[in-house]
């Protein structure tokens, strides 16, 4: 595989192209908001730029991976590519029908690949004719950092493609964990109580925001739920718990908290908007 395209040019398709062009690959990006779309060279190479000052990119790899990146406005130019990674908002019927355009147009050898949190990779992959070329490429934000990614099959995924998968992420240096198509994987399903019991607790007023992730950052996590839940994105937050809560058919433990919805509804985002559980913009 040479050529690497990203659907969807927000917070994690920025981080999985610029890890992408980093690892070598020729990346092209699509996005349909043109906004979205013309930022996402220059906050790539920005963040690209970041990790030169901070000693963890040297120049000239850099300079190389800023050259190996570059847009498309067209969603069939993009399909071409080798390795199609999808990193569009949480939302199955969107997710779906980006998929059955793209493999109407992609050429046989190339592999779909979705970066959802927690919507089924075999209901994905249902919307193409490639079952055998779909996989769930799961990366964690920010991708440039974070080195885990969740390689999980459907019931049709080739041996090929999962080898060819794992070859992608070794590539772009990250760490791959393989799972089955079990709603929200490993992680998610793990993390879920973590913010869930730090909502019922804010809830119930046992604690204050501050105090809560002060009390989980002393035991060892390097951030606490209410950092986290404002850098993935209040509104990711709340769409991944729901998606999870209904895939287990409503299952308590997993059910999301009314704050998550009215920071939501008020447009208390986290970082991307300036405001979430803590104000970022002083
Ligand atoms: P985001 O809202 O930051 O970005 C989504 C981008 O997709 C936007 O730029 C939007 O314009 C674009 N988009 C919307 N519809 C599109 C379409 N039809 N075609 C092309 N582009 C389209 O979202 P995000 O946080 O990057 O999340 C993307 C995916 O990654 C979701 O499935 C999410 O669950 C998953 N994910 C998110 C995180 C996180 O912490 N934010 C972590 C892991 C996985």
């Amino acid at each position: 595989m040479n050529r690497v395209a990203v659907i969807g040019t927000g917070t994690m398709g920025r981080g999985i192209a610029q890890v992408s062009a980093l690892g070598g690959y020729e990346v092209v990006v699509y996005d349909v908001f043109e906004q979205a779309l013309a930022n996402a060279i220059t906050l790539i190479g920005a963040s690209i730029d970041q990790g030169v000052a901070r000693g963890k990119i040297d120049r000239e790899t850099a300079v190389a991976a800023k050259a190996r990146l570059c847009i498309t406005h067209s969603l069939d130019e993009a399909a071409q590519a080798d390795l199609v990674i999808e990193a569009v908002p949480e939302d199955l019927k969107l997710k779906q029908d980006l998929f059955a355009r793209l493999d109407a147009v992609a050429p046989r050898h190339t592999i779909l690949a979705s970066n959802t949190s927690s919507l089924s990779i075999n209901s994905l992959a249902g919307s193409t004719h490639r079952g055998d070329r779909f996989l769930g490429l799961h990366f964690f934000n920010p991708a440039h950092i974070m080195k885990l990614v969740e390689v999980i099959t459907g019931d049709d995924t080739s041996a090929e493609t999962v080898a060819a998968a794992a070859e992608y992420v070794a590539r772009v240096g990250k760490t791959a964990v393989f799972c089955k198509d079990t709603p929200a994987f490993i992680v998610n399903r793990v993390a879920r109580p973590f913010y869930g019991e730090a909502l019922r607790m804010l809830g119930e007023g046992v604690a204050d925001v501050p105090t809560i992730d002060r009390l989980l950052k002393s035991v060892g996590f390097p951030m606490g739920p209410f950092e986290l839940i404002d850098l993935i994105g209040c509104d990711v937050n709340l769409s991944v718990t729901q998606s999870v809560y209904d895939a287990y058919f409503q299952e308590p433990k997993y059910r999301p908290h009314p704050i998550q919805r009215r920071m939501v509804e008020s447009g208390r985002l986290g970082r991307k908007t300036g405001r979430g559980f803590y104000d970022y913009q002083h």
